[in-house]
């Protein structure tokens, strides 16, 4: 279902299936789920909570491949555990929770979230301020800058995710990171229209989840 979705989309778009790394969004779900979905062929999960995988993580066994992003805010009091946790941070929002990620003692590669909404909820740094946040991530040795990443305000209707999807591409063209996470179940056809090069999907995959995050 979520794999036709992707291919159509990608196919519509004139761009390849392997340009699109499904992240499958595992908050809230259990151990069990992820293994499940390896089972099925997934490789890239995203979590939300530092403190929830930390208490998955060791359920899951051995699962050769597998990479794990964090795609939740990350308090920097948490950011040393998070640097031992996941592969991948792609909630990056600030010059100083990078340089707190790096000196972890493992190679992180890692995205900046940037806030386009006005939302009060929302976390991620402000478009002005993207470039000293580019640059304090490429001063730590040990953090690698893949690209950006957004979440709009939440529309069941895709199309009003567009004009943020299409600002996120604009806005990280002159940084030389080409990553572009954006899009979740309810739009990721349209981020896969403007370029995202990660789809972050949990409920499509999923079904919904009891508790809300
Ligand atoms: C929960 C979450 C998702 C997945 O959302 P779905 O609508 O369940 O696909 C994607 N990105 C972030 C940052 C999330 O918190």
């Amino acid at each position: 279902m979520v794999e036709s979705r992707i291919a159509r989309a990608c196919q519509r778009a004139g761009r390849r299936r392997d340009e699109v790394t499904l992240v499958a969004v595992s908050k809230v779900f259990p151990a069990e789920a992820i293994q499940e979905a390896y089972q099925a062929g997934l490789r890239v999960f995203g979590e939300n909570y530092v403190q929830e995988f930390e208490a998955k993580k060791p359920l899951l066994g051995d699962l050769p491949g597998a990479v794990f992003h964090l795609i939740g805010h990350l308090q920097s009091n948490k950011s040393a555990r998070a640097a031992e946790l996941f592969d991948v941070i792609q909630t990056v929002d600030s010059a100083r929770l990078a340089r707190r990620l790096s000196g972890s003692g493992r190679v992180l590669e890692v995205m900046i979230e940037v806030k386009l909404s006005g939302e009060e909820a929302k976390h991620g740094a402000a478009p002005d301020s993207l470039a000293e946040v580019v640059d304090a991530v490429r001063a730590c040795p040990d953090l690698r800058l893949t690209g950006f990443m957004t979440m709009p305000p939440w529309t069941e209707d895709p199309e009003p995710s567009r004009p943020y999807f299409r600002r996120l591409r604009e806005l990280a063209e002159p940084f030389g990171a080409p990553a572009l996470s954006m899009g979740m179940s309810n739009d990721f056809e349209v981020a896969i229209e403007e370029g995202a090069t990660h789809i972050r999907v949990g409920t499509a995959l999923f079904g919904r989840r009891r508790r809300p995050e």
